[in-house]
């Protein structure tokens, strides 16, 4: 792996750390020549940073360690993309990456975290939490329901109550793995799994 240390005559490159599973983007830091080298070795990212001028071990002192599972290089050798897996918060102010708190695995997610929310904190006047108390074979049957109400919507021609269907099936269905107590990242598991 050839790098350009010298692009910006301060033997620095940059480095964006994405989190090897959601491919979220955590942090950026710079990395000399013995930085990299260290972070290769070790499988866990050392910066060099600038405000210390010397190398830093990224979780030295919080133990918020960046676990190396890619290291890829760009285009023109002069900037570092780095999958990792984080040991906790990544940055200093405690939020997961240093680009804020917004889960950037989508929407879909965050519904799921707000159905949790609702049923976890019982909610009384949410209709998520009402179907929730109805047990898992009223939750089951629903899911059953959406399916069939979307095959019906399918053999039509219009397209937004199909839509509509796809999106009440979607959203039963995160009550349903709610109520298994199994999250959608379980299930995304699998699919990546398949797809190996
Ligand atoms: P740590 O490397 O996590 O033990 O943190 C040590 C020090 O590095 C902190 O007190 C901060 O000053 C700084 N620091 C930690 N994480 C970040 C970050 N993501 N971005 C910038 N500075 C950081
Ligand atoms: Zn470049
Ligand atoms: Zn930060
Ligand atoms: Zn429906």
């Amino acid at each position: 792996m050839k790098i350009n240390f010298n692009k910006n005559n301060d033997g620095l490159v940059p480095v964006i750390i994405q989190d090897n599973r959601t491919l979220q983007v955590l942090m950026l830091g710079y990395m000399n020549e013995e930085a990299f080298e260290k972070t290769k070795n070790e499988g866990i990212v050392t910066f060099f940073s600038r405000s210390k001028n010397r190398l830093w071990t990224k979780g030295e002192e919080s133990g918020n360690f960046l676990m190396v599972k890619s290291i890829d290089i760009d285009c023109d050798q002069d900037t570092i993309l780095i999958k990792a897996i984080p040991e906790n918060v990544v940055c200093h102010t405690g939020s997961f990456s240093c680009f804020g708190n917004k889960n950037s695995k989508g929407f879909l997610y965050e519904l799921e975290a707000k159905i949790s929310q609702r049923i976890d904190e019982k909610i009384e006047d949410s209709y998520t939490y009402s179907l929730f108390q109805k047990g898992i074979n009223k939750v089951a049957q629903k899911v059953g329901e959406e399916a069939v109400e979307l095959v019906i919507e399918a053999k039509d021609h219009n397209d937004t109550l199909f839509k509509n269907e796809a999106a009440d099936l979607l959203y039963h269905y995160l009550i349903l793995l709610k109520v298994k107590n199994f999250s959608l990242e379980d299930i995304e598991k699998i699919l990546l799994e398949r797809n190996k």
